[in-house]
């Protein structure tokens, strides 16, 4: 019962995207339902999990509203098998969507894909490792404590890199590490208010961006961010 009624919650949060003609792919679609938000959300704001809306994890921090969560990964539209980098873990929510995409559950594939994720702030990438055990993504998703916006070269180059914190600019470090092919989404703009950008790299020198729509995102804080205040 339960159950059904948060299925339909999450239906709903893609029915309103639609109607606003935001076409949310299979494959999102399936991950988004599949993935629980209350695992990944701290106890005094499980009730809420199934809103539509940023809700606290701690350290100032927050895990994103879903429909922010779906148009992100729709624009990135990561494929099976895909290595990819997320910056700014929070409570690893979005990265075990990106994990259910390119190494799905129940299914044989011989090619699986992995999410590497990187978090400034220690305590809450041990968060999100912890939410990430419960619910199964530890095999599929690395978390990493470090400055993000300088991107984690260990393991370039990526298919896709999602940075769901607010920058003032493209981090070069991210341009260097994705592939020929690949796509970047990051929020671009000032601490208060930004753009989601969609960058495809064409060639080792040449990138087209298409500006996508309004956001508003805690700032990616690093060498290739904002400064610490
Ligand atoms: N994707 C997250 C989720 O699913 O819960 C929500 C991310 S929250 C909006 C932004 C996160 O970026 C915060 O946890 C923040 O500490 C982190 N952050 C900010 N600057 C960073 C940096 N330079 N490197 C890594 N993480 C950073």
């Amino acid at each position: 019962m339960i159950r059904g009624k948060r299925m339909k919650e999450k239906e709903w949060v893609i029915k309103n995207l639609e109607s606003e003609g935001f076409r949310i792919p299979e494959k999102v679609r399936r991950a988004f339902l599949k993935v629980d938000r209350k695992l990944f959300v701290p106890q005094q704001y499980e009730d809420m999990a199934n809103a539509d809306t940023p809700l606290p994890i701690g350290y100032g921090q927050t895990i994103s509203a879903m429909h922010m969560v779906l148009i992100m990964t729709t624009l990135l539209d990561p494929e099976v098998g895909d290595k990819v980098l997320e910056v700014g873990t929070g409570s690893g929510y979005q990265a075990a969507i990106l994990a259910e995409i390119v190494a799905p559950s129940n299914t044989e594939i011989k090619k699986s894909g992995h999410v590497y994720t990187v978090e400034r702030i220690k305590e809450l990438a041990e968060f999100a490792k912890e939410n990430l055990k419960k619910a199964g993504y530890c095999d599929r998703v690395t978390v990493f404590v470090g400055d993000g916006s300088q991107g984690l070269k260990e393991f370039s180059p990526y298919d896709r890199i999602i940075v769901t914190a607010a920058s003032p600019k493209v981090p070069e470090s991210l341009k260097d590490q994705l592939k020929v092919g690949g796509t970047l989404v990051i929020p671009i703009g000032s601490i208060e208010f930004q753009s989601l950008y969609v960058i495809r790299k064409n060639s080792e020198k040449t990138f087209n961006i298409k500006k996508s729509i309004s956001c508003v995102f805690v700032p990616l804080i690093g060498k290739e961010g904002f400064d610490e205040k």
